[in-house]
């Protein structure tokens, strides 16, 4: 049997950039798996179900959390986001390394459950940076991104919370910290 998988808790502010980095560690490292979590949140443009979420209702996102069927679940922005339990120590015992991009509030649940784990905070360089990034992806309307920022200044407060802090100044340099951390993790 393969060896088992290490756990990566992986956040960072809406908008900063980390499904980037998270798009080039997947294509640069076949041993990395992103954990697809199940959302209230409805699908924007493009996004697949089963792929970037699972879009589920209300009640079937509550069912599963009765069942404790969660690693961890939180509410962000109105809308519900967790973790499936099974998902995930199904790819790790097959000896994936698994990801778990999630905000702050499940991820302290996570640092609970794992106080080992290998926790990374992805920052934005400047605030300033991290609204025009957030404007540049045209797909939020003005009050969410208002939120958002709110958001965003309320998580960069846990930041030290987490085990490394990488600041995404580009998309490469920060892919390259994120997988010599993992690399000395997995030697
Ligand atoms: P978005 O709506 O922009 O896709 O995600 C909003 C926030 O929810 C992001 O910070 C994202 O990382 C986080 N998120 C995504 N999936 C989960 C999850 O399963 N649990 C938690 N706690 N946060 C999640």
């Amino acid at each position: 049997m393969s060896k088992k998988g290490v756990l990566v808790l992986y956040s960072g502010c809406s908008g900063v950039g980390k499904g980037t980095i998270m798009k080039q560690l997947l294509a640069r490292d076949p041993s990395i798996r992103l954990s697809v979590s199940n959302t209230t949140r409805a699908p924007r443009e493009g996004e697949i179900h089963g792929v970037h979420y699972n879009f589920v209702t209300r009640e079937e996102f509550l069912a599963l959390a009765d069942a404790d069927g969660y690693i961890e679940h939180a509410v962000y922005c109105d809308n519900h986001y967790g973790t499936p339990k099974k998902q995930v120590e199904d790819m790790l015992a097959q000896g994936y390394n698994v990801f778990l991009e999630i905000e702050v509030q499940g991820g302290l649940q996570v640092m609970e459950k794992y106080p080992d784990i290998l926790s990374i905070f992805i920052m934005p360089p400047s605030l300033e940076e991290l609204e025009r990034r957030l404007r540049g992806r045209g797909t939020e309307t003005e009050e969410s991104i208002q939120k958002r920022m709110a958001q965003a200044v309320e998580e960069m407060k846990y930041k030290d919370r987490y085990r490394y802090q990488i600041i995404n100044d580009t998309v490469d340099r920060a892919a390259d910290e994120v997988l010599s951390l993992l690399h000395q993790q997995t030697k």
